[in-house]
This record gives structure tokens, sequence and C-alpha cells, in this order.
């Protein structure tokens, strides 16, 4: 053979085994496209900058965020969702103003407005009535008195037993509270807030929350005697707020496996700025949430520019939510009117964080609870970072991110963190802070390493043949086994 023509066949060789399985797409699943370290670092810059004022919910700065991750998704090109208007989920929101006036009495004993309850759902009314156990047989003009001794068992109640006891007659709901962290409760509940507009006006009962450290109120009214309450209320004022969740999808190369999806999340709002949130200083109060949750953001759009480039074997549906920090909104409302329905929906890796301790690890909440695990520890190795499922100090963080609305429809939701250890004092200096800056004190070294490792662990989820699932025994298990049957 002639030395030229050796080289020749060399070259076409080298052509087939290495450049045309690229150029088709058919790359080892394992293959890493990456993204630049100035690419990223623009990403954060940009959504951490000042001018964005926190990126609060229903602000500018929140629409400006959500418009620069609707045309990172069209740049890459991803579509809009069949049915949408083009990458946007408008997200029907409230603000709701406590009413101007309240007077409660219990038991012939007039309460003091936010020392004594709080009132978290608001119509005009002037009730006299029964406090009833809302087991009663009889309901009617009654005030359901519930017991509840957590932040979680309030929410579940609060958003679940409404409409049922405004048809069973009654005409108030009293939460007598009996956990601690009333302040905590009082800062976040008592002030005007934003939620989701509620649909169904008809049923919103006036709901009180009411402080009962001892459990005194809840024992006598098991008592027999005097049950007697009273409640009046002003009609709050009330205004729409506008925001939107952005989405983007990419259809999947497998002819079968492209029938389910993978989403990716991430929210891109934070709480804003102002001297009268705590941590504000008079050199400082915008809130700039790089790590909270700008790195998510950027995490979301890397993995945005190597997936598109070349599809993974499932679909994938990229979100970023609103509202999260006012309550997980943008993700409650997402769930409500998913984009692909949920029951294709095979496996949902968020991306939420409140900060990083430790540059060689990423913190994987959930880790343990879905047979993803190896996916997501490989999508790690590759760029040297350990994937840590956290100490049990964390767990709880795992239902504080908008992961939980889907696991709680039943489908397998880790959150990607920053890579932290333990949630100590460290943390707390960025946390909700000021402080929390894309500045020189930031480790773009990190966030590079940190949203490869997010978009190759998604790649090699979207490519595995088997479809990940809880591990058994999860306490999500059933809703899983509900939504997929
Ligand atoms: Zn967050």
């Amino acid at each position: 053979m002639h030395a030229s023509s050796r080289a020749r066949y060399a070259l076409s060789l080298l052509f087939c085994l290495l450049i045309l399985p690229v150029l088709l797409g058919f790359q080892d699943s394992s293959a890493t496209l990456t993204v630049s370290k100035a690419e990223l670092e623009k990403h954060l810059r940009f959504l951490a900058s000042d001018e964005l004022k926190g990126r609060k919910t229903g602000t500018d700065g929140d629409h400006v965020a959500a418009r620069y991750i609707a045309e990172h998704f069209r740049a890459h090109g991803l579509s809009p969702a069949a049915r949408f208007n083009d990458f946007f989920q408008p997200v029907p929101l409230e603000r709701v103003q406590p009413p101007a006036r309240q007077e409660v009495k219990i038991l012939g004993t007039r309460l003091r407005p936010d020392e004594d309850f709080i009132v978290m759902r608001a119509q005009s009314c002037q009730i006299k009535g029964e406090m009833k156990d809302p087991e009663a047989t009889n309901l009617l003009g009654a005030i359901a008195t519930i017991g509840v001794d957590s932040p979680d068992t309030l929410f579940e109640s609060f958003s679940g037993i409404s409409e049922t006891l405004a048809k069973r007659g009654a005409k108030a709901i009293i939460a007598l509270y009996s956990s601690g962290g009333w302040d905590g409760l009082k800062g976040f509940l008592g002030k005007s807030r934003i939620s989701l507009k509620e649909e169904d006006a008809v049923n919103r009962l006036p709901f009180l929350l009411v402080r009962d450290s001892n459990g005194a109120l809840l024992s006598k009214l098991r008592a027999p005697g005097d049950h007697s309450a009273s409640i009046t209320l002003s009609e709050p004022r009330v205004e729409s707020v506008a925001s939107a969740n952005v989405i983007g999808v990419l259809r999947g190369r497998d002819p079968v496996l492209k029938d389910e999806w993978l989403a990716l999340t991430a929210h891109f709002d934070h709480i804003g700025a102002g001297r009268d949130l705590p941590g504000a200083t008079p050199e400082d109060s915008i809130f700039n949430g790089a790590r909270d949750n700008g790195m998510g953001v950027t995490a979301l759009l890397a993995a945005a520019t190597t997936l598109s480039a070349n599809p993974p074997a499932r679909s994938v549906v990229f979100i970023g939510f609103t509202g999260e920090e006012a309550g997980l909104l943008g993700s409650s409302y997402y769930v409500q009117h998913p984009a692909v329905p949920l029951r294709n929906t095979v496996f949902v890796l968020n991306n939420d964080g409140a900060g990083y301790t430790d540059t060689s690890i990423v913190t994987v909440l959930g880790l343990d609870r879905t047979t993803a695990k190896p996916e997501i520890e490989s999508g790690c190795r590759q760029f040297g970072l350990e994937a840590f499922a956290g100490g049990p100090d964390l767990q709880m963080f795992f239902n504080a991110s908008d992961n939980r609305n889907f696991a709680e429809k039943g489908i397998p939701a880790p959150t990607f963190c920053p890579g932290v250890r333990t949630f100590g004092e460290e943390i707390l200096k960025y946390y909700h802070r000021p402080a929390d800056e894309a500045d020189e004190g930031f480790d773009f070294a990190y966030l590079q390493r940190f949203c490869e490792a997010y978009a190759l662990a998604a790649r090699l989820i979207a490519n595995r043949t088997e479809r990940p699932a809880w591990t058994p025994g999860d306490k999500f298990e059933k809703a899983a086994v509900e939504l997929y049957k």
C-alpha cells in the first residue's frame, strides 16, 4: 500500500470511528460536551446583578430573569411546550394584604392580632359560633377547629380541608397551633404575601391560626362547657401579580424512550431588595441570590446548552420556576397544569441551594432515595466531585424546594445542591443575605464543575435503559404507583 493512501485510509478510519459518530449524535452516553467557564460566569453575573434587584416574584427583576432564560432556550433550539404560547407559562398570583380590621374572641377572651393569632385567609365576615371538631355530625354555622402540632401539618390542613368544611356548612376554620416557631410564622404569614390565585373563591373560608403553646385551648374544647368564638374581619385588599414559569422542551432521539420525560428544574426568583429585610445594611440591601438560586439556574442553562447539542434518548423538559421563595408557587401551579403529562414525567432533577462550604462535593438531597444514584454519582465523578447525600440534619431540606411538589405526585425528584456538609454558620453568611453575590468571593471554577456535573448526570439519567424509580419502601412510592399505574 502506498504511503499516502495508507495515510488516507488511516484518516478515513479515524473519521468513521471518532468524528462521524459525533456528527451523527451517536456518542457514547458518558461523553461530555462542556460549557465554557466564561459562558457560565456570564449567566451567573447577569442573574445575580444588582440591576435585577434580587428577582423577587412579580417584580421587573423576576420578569427579566425569566426572559433571559427563555432566550437561552430559544438560542439553543428548544421548543415551547405544546399548547404554550412561547416559552412562558403565566402563573396566576395575587398579593393579599391582611384585613385592616381583625377582632377575634375565643371562650370570652379577646385575642391580639399577630401575638395570639394570624389571619391566614380572610374575607369580610362577622361570625359568632361554636368551635367544633370537624368530625362533629353537624357543622352548620360552626367554626371548625383543628389542632396542629407542626408547620408541615399546618400547610397540609390549610390547603386540604377548606372545601369539604365549607360544603358541610362551617363558617370559618381555626387551627390551634401548639408547635414552636411562632415568630417565624408571624413574619411569613402575618404580612402581605403572594399566593396562587385560588380558583374556587366560593369555598374560601376565613382561616385563622391561633397560638396555643401549651395546648390549653385544645383541652378546654375537648371538655364540656363554653365553646363560643367570634370573628370579625374586614375585606382584605387583593391585587393581581404577574409572573411566569419558563418552559422549553427537547425531544429525545430514541423512538420509544422519547415518550418518557426527564424534567430539569430550578427556581429563578429570589427574595428581592429592601432595607426592611433581615440582614440588610445601609450599604447593601440587594439580595442578589447568586448561590440561591443563580447557580441552579446557571446549571439549568448549561444543561440546555449541552443536551440540545446532542439530544439524549428520553425527552427533556427544562423548567425555570417563579415563586419558589414565596412558597413553591410556580411548581405548585405547574404540577396542576403540567406542560407534559406527569404520568410521562419519569424523573425530576431539581437544582437549588443555599451556598457551598465544600467544593469537593455536590450535596444531592434524595440521593439515596431513587435508583438514579449511580448516574448522579458518575456525573459528579467525571468532574472530580463526590455526590454527597447529606447527614440527618440536611434531610428535611428535601421538602424545602420545588422538587417536593413533584415528589408528592409520585415522581422521583432529588435536588442537586452546591456542596454543604451541614447547614451551619458558614452557610448563614450567604443564605438569604445581601452577601450572596457573584463577586470576587465567588468560586467560578467550582460553578463550572457543578454545572457540568449536573448536565452530565441529567444526560446519563435521560439515556439509561431502565426507567428510574423511588428506592423501594420510600414514603412517596405509593404516590408513584398511583401516578404511573
Ligand atoms: Zn432556593
